[in-house]
C-alpha cells in the first residue's frame, strides 16, 4: 500500500518506490509513503486561493464549531487509529491513547474556546490608544487571519496529537493546513486526515497532506505563510536557514530537542510523599512512549544526600518495567518506532556513557517479551549518574530520544539551578517539594529559561497532569535550543496564525471596529 497524498483537492500517489514504513516490532512493511511527483508549488497555491478564502468568510465560532466536527470524526475512529499507533509505532494501549485521545482532546478543547470567540472574524489586540491630544483620531490593534497557508511538519513520535495540536489553532484562525508527517510514522496522520476529508467537514482546501520527503516544499513558501516544525535541532537550524523562508521572511515556529529537567526538593527527606512521587514521574517519563517525548525528563537532579536513596529507588523500578510487544497484555514498554532511532539511541548511550556511568539498564542487553530482539527495535530503560554535573558537558547537550535519563547531585537549590540552566533553554522542568519557598523560588528562576515549569507537592499529587504532559490550555515551546517556539497555551496560540496590524483612523471608525471584534 502507498499512502495516498492529499493536494490540490485530490489523492495522488507519490511516483517511484517510496520509503516503507515499518513494524518496529515485527520488522514487515505496513506502508509506503512517496512525495515525488507532488507539485508543492500548485498544492500550497490551491490551498492558499482556495481554503483560505473559504475559511475566512466563517466566523471564528463556525470554525470552532468544524473543529467539534473533526474530533467526533477522530473518535468515531479510534480504535482503528490505536490499531496504526501500534502496527507502525509499536505503541502500547497507553501510548496510542496519549496521541490519539491526546489530539481529540485538543480539537474539543479549541472547539469549546473558540466558540466563546462568537459571531466575529475579526480579533483586536488591547484597546483604542488615544496617538495625541486629539481624541478623534486614534490607534486600535487588530490581529487578521494569515493570507498563506500553515504548514506543518511534525516529528515522528507523535503523528495524531502533533499534527492536531497544530492544526486546531491554525484552522480556528481561519488559516488552511498543509501537513507533512515524518515519514517513518505518516500512516496515522494520513488516515486522520483521509476520514476527515472522507466527512466533509471542512471546505475545500483547508487540508491537505503529503507522506514522504518534503523535497521543495519549503522552496515555495511565501512571506504570508506560517511555518509550525516540531522535530530535531539539526533539521530546525536547516529549515531556519533554507534560503526561501530566509529570503521571504516566512513566519517559522521551531519546537526542537531538550535536556528536560526535573528536581527533587532539598526539604525532601526519606519517607516523604514528594519523594515517590518524583520516582514514580521520572519513571513514568523514562517509559513512556519509550522515551521518545521531547518533553521527556531527561535531567534527574537530587540533593546529595537523597542520591544514592533515589538511585536505588529508580533502579529497582526500571528493573521491573516489562519491555516488549505491545500486543502482549502485560507488557509496559514497546520499542523505539524504528531500527535507524533504536541504533541511535545506543550510540547516544555510549557517547553519554563516557562521562556518565551506567546505573540501571544496559542498552540491548535484555530479553524483550514476545519479541525477536534482532529484528525489533528495543532499547531498555537506561539509568546513567554523573557525580560532578558541573563539569559534565553531554548530559547538558546532547539529548538522546529515548528511554534513557542520568541522575545528577546537587548541592544547594542555587547548584541545582545552575546545572538546570546548562541546557541551555528547556521546554519544561519540574520542581518536587513541600516547601512553598522552594517552589516559588525555583519556578520564578526556571521560567526564563523554561516554557513550563511543572511544581507538585503531595497535595497536588492526584491533580497534577505530569511532567510530560503537554495540555493545550498550557504553553508548550522553549526557549534557546528548545527552539524559542510557542505552541498552545489557549487561545495564544492563534496569534502565531494571525497578523498583527495597527489601525489608526477616526475613533467613531475604530470604536465600531472595536464593538465588532473579540480579544485575543
Ligand atoms: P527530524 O528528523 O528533525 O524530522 C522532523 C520533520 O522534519 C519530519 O517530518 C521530517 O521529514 C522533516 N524534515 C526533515 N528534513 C527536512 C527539510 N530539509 N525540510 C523540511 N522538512 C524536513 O525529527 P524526528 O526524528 O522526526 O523527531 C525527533 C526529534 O524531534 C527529537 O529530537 C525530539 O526532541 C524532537 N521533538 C521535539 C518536540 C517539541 O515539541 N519540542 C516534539 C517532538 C519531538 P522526514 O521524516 O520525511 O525526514
Amino acid at each position: 500500500m502507498k499512502l495516498p497524498n492529499y493536494v490540490g483537492g485530490q489523492w495522488i500517489e507519490g511516483l517511484g518506490a517510496g520509503s516503507p514504513l515499518l513494524d518496529p516490532v515485527q520488522g514487515v512493511e505496513l506502508a509506503r509513503a512517496s512525495s515525488e511527483g507532488i507539485d508543492f508549488a500548485a498544492a500550497l497555491h490551491y490551498a492558499r486561493t482556495v481554503g483560505g478564502p473559504a475559511l475566512r468568510t466563517q466566523t471564528y465560532a463556525q470554525r470552532a464549531a468544524i473543529l467539534g466536527r473533526i474530533a467526533e470524526v477522530l473518535a468515531a475512529n479510534r480504535d482503528a487509529y490505536c490499531a496504526i499507533a501500534l502496527a507502525n509505532s509499536g505503541a502500547t494501549k497507553a501510548d496510542a491513547a496519549v496521541d490519539v485521545d491526546g489530539a481529540i482532546y485538543t480539537l474539543k478543547y479549541y472547539a469549546k474556546e473558540g466558540a466563546t470567540l462568537g459571531a466575529t472574524s475579526l480579533s483586536r489586540d488591547g484597546e483604542l490608544a488615544r496617538l495625541g491630544k486629539d481624541e478623534a483620531f486614534q490607534v486600535l490593534h487588530v490581529n487578521v487571519p494569515l493570507r498563506g497557508v500553515a504548514i506543518l511538519i511534525n516529528a515522528f513520535n507523535f503523528p495524531s496529537w502533533g499534527l492536531w495540536a497544530k492544526a486546531a489553532p491554525a484552522l480556528l484562525s481561519g488559516v488552511p493546513v498543509f501537513a507533512k508527517p515524518a515519514t517513518a510514522t505518516a500512516w496515522l496522520a494520513q488516515r486522520m486526515v483521509a476520514d476527515v476529508i472522507q466527512a466533509a467537514v471542512l471546505p475545500p482546501g483547508a487540508l491537505s497532506i503529503v507522506c514522504g520527503h518534503a523535497d521543495d516544499l519549503l522552496d515555495h513558501v511565501t512571506g504570508m505563510d506560517a511555518i509550525a516544525f516540531t522535530g530535531s535541532a539539526a533539521t530546525a537550524e536547516r529549515i531556519r536557514s533554507h534560503a526561501a523562508v530566509a529570503r521571504r521572511s516566512a513566519r517559522i515556529n521551531i519546537e526542537a530537542d531538550s535536556l528536560n529537567v526535573a528536581i527533587l526538593g532539598p526539604d525532601v527527606n526519606a519517607g516523604d510523599a514528594e519523594l515517590g512521587l518524583f520516582v514514580s514521574e521520572v519513571v513514568r517519563e523514562m517509559t513512556g512512549k519509550s522515551g521518545q517525548k521531547c518533553t521527556a525528563i531527561r535531567r534527574i537532579l537530587v540533593p546529595a544526600a537523597r542520591h544514592d536513596q533515589v538511585a536505588e529507588a529508580l533502579h529497582a523500578k526500571l528493573t521491573g518495567v516489562r519491555v516488549g510487544d505491545p500486543r502482549n497484555a502485560e507488557v509496559q514498554m514497546g520499542p523505539l518506532v524504528s531500527k535507524v532511532q533504536q541504533q541511535a539511541v545506543l550510540q547516544g548511550i555510549a557517547r553519554l556513557e563516557r562521562e556518565s556511568p551506567v546505573i540501571a539498564g544496559r542498552g540491548v542487553e535484555f530479553r524483550p517479551i514476545d519479541a525477536d530482539a534482532s529484528i525489533a527495535a528495543f532499547v531498555a530503560p537506561t539509568l546513567l549518574g554523573n557525580d560532578r554535573p558541573l563539569d559534565a558537558i553531554d548530559v547538558h547537550d546532547f539529548e538522546v530520544f529515548g528511554p534513557v535519563a542520568t541522575l545528577l547531585p546537587y548541592q544547594d537549590v542555587e547548584q541545582a539551578l545552575h546545572i538546570a540552566r546548562l541546557g541551555r533553554g528547556s521546554l519544561v522542568a519540574s520542581i518536587f517539594s513541600a516547601d512553598p519557598q522552594v517552589i516559588e523560588r525555583v519556578a520564578l528562576e526556571l521560567a526564563s529559561c523554561h516554557g513550563r515549569v511543572h511544581a507538585v507537592s503531595a497535595e497536588v499529587a492526584r491533580a497534577q497532569t505530569g511532567h510530560g504532559n503537554v495540555m493545550p490550555m498550557s504553553l508548550h515551546g522553549g526557549p534557546g535550543r528548545a527552539g524559542g517556539g510557542q505552541e498552545l497555551g489557549g487561545l495564544r496560540a492563534l496569534r502565531f496564525y494571525h497578523q498583527l496590524a495597527a489601525l489608526q483612523g477616526p475613533t467613531s471608525l475604530l470604536r465600531g471596529l472595536t464593538a465588532r471584534s473579540v480579544t485575543l
